[in-house]
């Protein structure tokens, strides 16, 4: 790591503490409107920020307790697309509802046959005068049953190579012919939806960026995450830690078991090379480089040892850890407060253990889908050995693209 953090007096921190008095508790559209949603973005959305000005801002935010909007589709994906290729009305109309999070957004991308190679997707969606006619279908759609927008992928020319045909819709989740139904996942929460769209007429001006230029958008979309300043928990950046399960362990006493207790170490060891390749990365943008292999890298590490955290903080009680409920400190009895506690994270997820944090017991059952979501550890992998070791790219090259370049979900 080559930068220190300003000290407490920058007038840069000082600005923040100066905001967070006037708004200890800032409503989702206060936030919007001071520019801390997306610091990096020019004004009016932003405040300009560059990574140690928004390292900043985070660290004063966080200190606040001031959270931000829950809009992470939206705020993340979808808004710097419109940014960058909508028109001024596309930027004026749907902007202030992402990051004041009044609207909610999902992402139409994954098809039923269309998951790792996107590029193959169906869903076709025809001209007709200043219209265009959806049908087809999409799965895994997180979230979809609780946004207003999608950000939508359908093919318009079904007749060129298969990723220049694909266009990009601001999708109005009430547009008549869209239904959709739930996708329980075995955490019980229904987080995902399958939607499909019959006949489903959009305004031609739903379209973002020219006709057949879809791929090249979702690409933009995908990459265009914001710089990861947290350390950030287990579950793509939410839930608990690595640090904070060591604290529980801590807390309950030493551990007996040798096996155990090499886990645990070899957990640790590697939730340090993590954060250390974390502010590696970080480094390199502070430092106006732009980052390297290391940032290929995160993903597939933060994913497996989120895994990692999960499985030791379950099988830390043994056998016990096979009941619904129980985490690393154990098991109470089911509904010894009077029922099933509530669960913020992601939507809906219950259990049945008062005493134990709930979290650990759906961080489990929800872990599997780390190595899938947002490309899959397979391809994460493809990426690194094509784009960052140089090694041969895979046989199945269609049109000049490598498998990996089918996917939208590159390194950052
Ligand atoms: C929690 C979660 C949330 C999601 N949310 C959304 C969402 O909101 N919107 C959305 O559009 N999608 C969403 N997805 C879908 C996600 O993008 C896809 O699951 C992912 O891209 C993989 O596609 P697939 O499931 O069709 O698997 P497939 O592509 O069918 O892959 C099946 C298996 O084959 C392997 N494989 C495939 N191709 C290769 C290759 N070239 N080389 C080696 N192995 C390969 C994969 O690694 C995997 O193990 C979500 C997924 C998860 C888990």
């Amino acid at each position: 790591m080559e930068f220190d953090m300003p000290p407490a007096d920058d007038p840069r921190r000082l600005a923040v503490r100066e905001w967070v008095a006037d708004n200890p508790t800032p409503s989702d559209r206060e936030l919007a409107e001071s520019g801390y949603v997306v610091p990096h973005w020019p004004q009016p959305w932003g405040v300009g920020a560059d990574p140690m000005h928004q390292l900043i801002i985070a660290e004063e935010l966080d200190a606040a307790q001031i959270l931000m909007p829950k809009n992470a589709i939206g705020i993340g994906w979808a808004a710097p697309v419109i940014w960058m290729a909508g028109t001024e009305a596309q930027k004026a109309r749907y902007l202030p509802g992402i990051f004041s999070d009044e609207e909610r957004w999902c992402q139409l991308f994954s098809e039923p046959d269309s998951g790792s190679d996107l590029a193959s997707l169906s869903t076709r969606a025809e001209r007709d005068g200043d219209e265009y006619i959806i049908n087809g279908g999409k799965i895994w759609s997180s979230g979809a049953h609780d946004s207003q927008f999608g950000i939508l992928l359908a093919r318009t020319d079904p007749d060129v190579p298969k990723h220049k045909g694909i266009s990009y819709f601001l999708f109005p989740m009430d547009a008549p012919g869209t239904t959709m139904t739930p996708v329980i996942d075995m955490t019980t929460a229904h987080s995902f939806n399958q939607v499909y769209f019959d006949d489903v007429r959009i305004p031609a001006d739903l379209r973002i960026g020219e006709e057949g230029d879809g791929w090249r958008l979702a690409k933009v979309t995908l990459a265009n995450e914001r710089v990861g300043l947290s350390s950030g928990g287990a579950l793509w950046g939410a839930g608990p830690g690595t640090d904070d399960l060591l604290e529980l362990i801590r807390a309950n006493g030493p551990v007996a078991d040798p096996l155990m207790r090499q886990r645990i170490a070899q957990l640790y060891a590697e939730s340090e090379v993590l954060r250390l390749n974390q502010l590696r990365t970080l480094s390199a943008q502070i430092a106006g480089e732009t980052p390297g292999p290391e940032a290929s890298i995160q993903k597939i590490m933060s994913d497996e040892i989120g895994q990692s955290i999960m499985e030791v903080a379950k099988d830390l009680v043994g056998a016990s850890g096979m009941l619904t409920g129980s985490g690393p400190t154990g098991l109470v009895p089911k509904n010894k407060q009077g029922g099933p506690t509530e669960v913020n994270f992601p939507r809906g997820a219950e259990a049945e253990v008062a005493d134990v944090d709930p979290i650990w017991h759906y961080g489990f059952l929800f872990s599997s889908a780390l190595t899938l979501g947002g490309g899959t550890f397979a391809i994460q992998r493809n990426i690194v050995a094509e784009h960052v070791l140089g090694l041969p790219r895979e046989p199945n090259v269609e049109q000049g693209m490598s498998w990996s370049e089918t996917r939208s979900r590159q390194p950052a």
